[in-house]
């Protein structure tokens, strides 16, 4: 089995994702190797993780961790050097929010099998994406749980006719009035009723941006319309997407709620492993499974970024940006739950969208979007 061992390179190995991507890694020695790790903020657990993985390169964003980390037994690269080097076989993009970009496309330019969970690449640059993916024979394998039920449903079949159906939690705040969500704290949504998350997609959960980004995801990876595309919220998250055939049959992809497991997939892909650390579902506890339509009006997150989605252009990327900041000054407690959907709205109403865009006026957007939701709190 020695010649079949898979050798990973994983950016943002200290965030949630990357943590539970060591911890598969960790159970199934024999068909995974840690060649690259890339952390930004947590310089104290990527020296543990260095220590017990041995990776050959290592990215650390902040210099000052440069020389504290600097060994004789690796290399400190960049991220663009780790993504693209030849001895890494499948990348792993587990990083959150837009700096996952650059390191997509670098990993795609550059041929690899990229396990994808950074939302913000293909929301933001997905056209670009799935084009130098073609161009340059990567695979795009997604790590999230709704693209990985959706594309296991979709093996063997053919997906032109198909409507896909994402399945969402609904978040801590399934039920709740406009009015009761005026008064959400922090630490109320940070509380996720089903998945265990990191701080950004927990609260993009809350207000439903987590499964409008989803759907423009789904849009690049499976090459579905919007019109083909429905969210459906199924709060006991044990089905995690479904797709339904044009004979009216419908597939659908049950298990434990567990990041793990479509980590695991992605990089065993197309192999299942058996993993005994991964729970099981129990059928003796679970009684039923219920669905409802999700209430665009209170949430009205999910609805922005769905229009985003289909007026296309650098609309997703300014939606993406203005979040992503929106986010961090309501975890800082700077503004209110609500206010999130408030900015994201104002931005896309005042943004001026730019049709087939290079990376370059993308990123300008980034820039300009986040700058204005500053503008916008008094910042
Ligand atoms: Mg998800």
């Amino acid at each position: 089995m020695g010649n079949t061992i898979k050798r990973l390179a994983v950016l943002g190995s200290t965030g949630s994702i990357g943590q539970q991507t060591l911890e598969v890694v960790r159970a199934l020695p024999h068909h995974f190797r840690i060649v690259g790790l890339a952390a930004g903020k947590n310089v104290a657990l990527l020296s543990k993780q260095i220590d017990e993985f041995k990776p050959s390169f290592v990215y650390y964003q902040e210099e000052k961790a440069q020389t504290q980390l600097a060994k004789d037994d690796y290399e400190l690269l960049s991220l663009e050097e780790i993504v693209s080097h030849p001895q890494v076989d499948t990348v792993v993009i587990a990083t959150s929010g837009t700096s996952g970009l650059r390191p997509t496309l670098a990993a795609v330019k550059a041929g690899k099998t990229v396990a994808l969970a950074n939302k913000e690449s293909l929301v933001m640059a997905g056209e670009l994406i799935i084009q130098e993916a073609k161009l340059n024979k990567a695979r795009i394998l997604p790590i999230d749980s709704e693209h990985s039920a959706i594309w296991q449903c979709l093996r063997g079949e053919n997906q032109e006719t198909a409507n896909l159906i994402l399945t969402a939690s609904g978040g801590p705040f399934l039920g709740y009035s406009a009015d009761q969500l005026k008064e959400i704290t922090t630490e109320q949504a940070l509380k996720h009723p089903s998945w265990q998350m990191g701080k950004k997609v927990t609260i993009d959960s809350a207000t439903l941006m987590n499964k409008g980004l989803e759907v423009i995801e789904a849009h690049w990876l499976f090459n579905t319309t919007f019109d083909n595309i429905s969210v459906l919220i199924h709060p006991q998250s044990i089905i995690h997407s479904m797709v339904e055939f044009i004979d009216g049959s419908v597939k659908a992809l049950l298990s434990y709620p567990d990041m793990r497991l479509p980590i695991q997939y992605a990089l065993s892909y197309p192999e299942r492993l058996p993993n005994p650390h991964l729970p099981q579902l129990n059928w003796d506890t679970i009684n039923k499974l219920t669905f409802e339509q999700p209430d665009f009006d209170t949430f009205p997150c999910l609805k922005l970024a769905i229009e985003a989605g289909r007026k296309g252009g650098t609309y997703p990327t300014a939606l993406c940006a203005a979040d992503e900041i929106a986010v961090d000054f309501f975890l800082s407690q700077r503004i209110k739950f609500t206010d999130i959907a408030h900015l994201v709205e104002r931005i896309l109403e005042l943004h001026q969208s730019i049709t087939n865009p290079t990376l370059e006026d993308i990123m300008t957007v980034d820039t300009w979007a986040k700058q204005k939701v500053q503008e916008l709190t008094g910042g």
